[in-house]
C-alpha cells in the first residue's frame, strides 16, 4: 500500500484543475502581454483567475499579483515593504515560527542594514500579543505573522495583531500559505496589508502564488522586467499555472466545509489511535486551533527521520519537519520555539492529510507506525536505559 500524509509539503493537481489547464499549455500559448487575438484570449483567462483568487480570499482583482511561488511572495512582501518604508525605521518583527522563505528573507534584511526581532510563542504555538506590544519601536515598519503554521498547524490570532500594529501604523503581512482551503480566509475582515497564497498547497499546480497588496500601499518590486502584472512583477505570465491557481482555489473554497469536516475525522481518528496504542509521545501544537490537516508527533528515545524512513519502506510519506529543512538534520525551529526540548525535537514527525485519504490507509499507517517505534526503541540505549528504570521501581 501506498499512502501520502504529506499534504502541508504539497498536494497532488485536482484532475478537474489539470483539464481546465490543459489548453493553455497547447492551442492557447499567446503571451498575456500581446495585442493580437493569442494575446487577449490568455489575457482574458489570467483576469478570471485573478478574480476567482480575489473571491476566495474576500479582496478586489486589482489587489492580487500573481508569482511564481508562496516563497517568492513572502520574498516580495518582506523585503518590498521594508525597502519601501525604510525612511521611516529599519526595524521589522517576525515571528520565531515563520516557514524559511519569511525567515530567511529577515535574515537578509538583517544583512543589509534592518533590525530584525523574532516574536516569540508559547507551548502551543501561538504568538504572545504582550510580546508584540512590547517589541514595536518607533522605529518598526512591517510585522509579520502566519496565519497557520506549517509544521503544527497552529492558528494565529491575526486580527489581533493587526489591531495593535495599525494603531502605531505598522504594516502587516501575513503568510497564508497553508490556510488556503483549511479555514476562511477574509482578508478585508482579516485587515492585514500583504498576504501570501501558494496553489500547490490547494490541489493546484506546483510554481505558482499571488501576493495581496491592500490597495493605496506601496512597496518595493523584487522581479523588476517587462510591465506584468501592472508594471509590478516583471516575467513573461505563466498561463497555464496561473489558470490552474484560479480554478483550484474557487474549487478549495467550495469544498471547504465538506473536505475539512472528512479530514478532520480522519485526523481526530489518526490522534486517537496513535496517542492511545504507542507510549511516550507528545502531540504538538494547540489541541483545537489547529488546521484540521495536521497531526504533530514527538516520539520519545528515537530520532524521527528513523521513522521516517522506514514508513517510507512501508510505503508511508510523513515529513521530519518543513519539507524545506528536511535536506539538513536540524531540528525543527518551531518545534524549538515551542519549548519542545531538542532531544524530543530530533524524534518528531509531521502528518498531513488531504481529501483523498481514507480510513484504511490511516488504519495501515497506525500499525505500521506501532511496529515500526517498537523495533526503532529495541535500538535505542535511551529507551533500555528508561526501561530498566521502570522495572527497578
Ligand atoms: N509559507 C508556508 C507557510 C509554507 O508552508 C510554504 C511551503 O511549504 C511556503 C511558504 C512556500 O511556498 P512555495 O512552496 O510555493 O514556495
Amino acid at each position: 500500500m501506498r499512502v501520502y500524509l504529506d499534504h502541508a509539503a504539497t498536494t497532488p493537481l485536482d484532475e478537474e484543475v489539470l483539464q481546465k489547464m490543459m489548453p493553455y499549455f497547447t492551442e492557447k500559448f499567446g503571451n498575456t502581454h500581446s495585442q493580437h487575438s493569442y494575446g487577449k484570449e490568455t489575457a482574458i483567462a489570467v483576469d478570471k483567475a485573478r478574480k476567482q483568487v480575489a473571491d476566495a480570499l474576500n479582496c478586489s482583482p486589482n489587489e492580487i499579483y500573481f508569482t511564481g511561488s508562496g516563497t517568492e511572495s513572502d520574498n516580495w512582501a518582506i523585503k518590498g515593504a521594508a525597502f519601501a518604508r525604510r525612511d521611516k525605521g529599519k526595524h521589522i518583527i517576525v515571528s520565531a515560527i515563520e516557514h524559511h522563505a519569511i525567515i530567511n528573507s529577515a535574515k537578509w534584511l538583517s544583512n543589509n542594514g534592518f533590525d530584525v526581532t523574532y516574536l516569540p510563542v508559547d507551548k502551543y504555538g501561538v504568538i504572545k500579543l504582550d510580546e508584540l506590544k512590547k517589541a514595536i519601536r518607533p522605529d518598526t515598519v512591517l510585522v509579520s505573522v502566519m496565519l497557520a503554521n506549517n509544521e503544527v498547524g497552529t492558528i494565529e490570532p491575526i486580527k489581533e495583531v493587526v489591531e495593535i500594529c495599525h494603531a502605531k501604523g505598522i504594516l502587516v503581512h501575513s503568510d497564508c500559505v497553508q490556510a488556503v482551503g483549511a479555514v476562511e480566509i477574509d482578508l478585508k475582515d482579516l485587515g492585514v496589508d500583504l498576504a501570501s497564497v501558494s496553489a500547490h498547497k490547494f490541489y493546484g499546480p506546483k510554481g505558482v502564488g499571488a501576493l495581496y497588496i491592500k490597495n493605496g500601499i506601496k512597496i518595493d518590486k523584487l522581479i523588476v522586467g517587462g510591465g506584468q502584472e501592472r508594471m509590478q512583477r516583471g516575467g513573461t505570465t505563466n498561463t497555464p499555472a496561473i489558470v490552474g491557481m484560479g480554478e483550484a482555489i474557487e474549487k478549495a473554497v467550495r469544498e471547504m466545509q465538506k473536505n475539512n469536516a472528512y479530514i478532520k475525522e480522519l485526523r481526530d481518528y489518526f490522534v486517537k489511535r496513535v496517542t492511545e496504542e504507542i507510549h511516550y509521545v507528545t502531540y504538538n501544537g494547540h489541541p483545537t486551533d489547529r488546521l484540521p490537516s495536521n497531526a504533530n508527533f514527538s516520539f520519545e528515545f528515537i530520532e524521527g527521520e528513523g521513522i521516517l524512513m522506514l514508513l517510507d519502506l512501508g510505503g508511508v510519506a510523513v515529513s521530519s519537519g518543513s519539507a524545506c529543512s528536511s535536506g539538513t538534520l536540524d531540528p525543527s525551529h518551531v518545534l524549538l520555539a515551542m519549548g519542545v526540548d531538542i532531544v524530543l525535537a530530533h524524534g518528531s514527525l509531521r502528518f498531513s492529510f488531504g481529501k483523498h485519504n481514507t480510513k484504511e490507509e490511516i488504519d495501515y499507517t497506525v500499525d505500521l507506525l506501532k511496529k515500526t517505534v517498537e523495533r526503532l526503541r529495541k535500538m535505542s540505549p535511551l529507551f533500555t536505559l528508561k526501561e530498566g528504570e521502570i522495572k527497578n521501581v
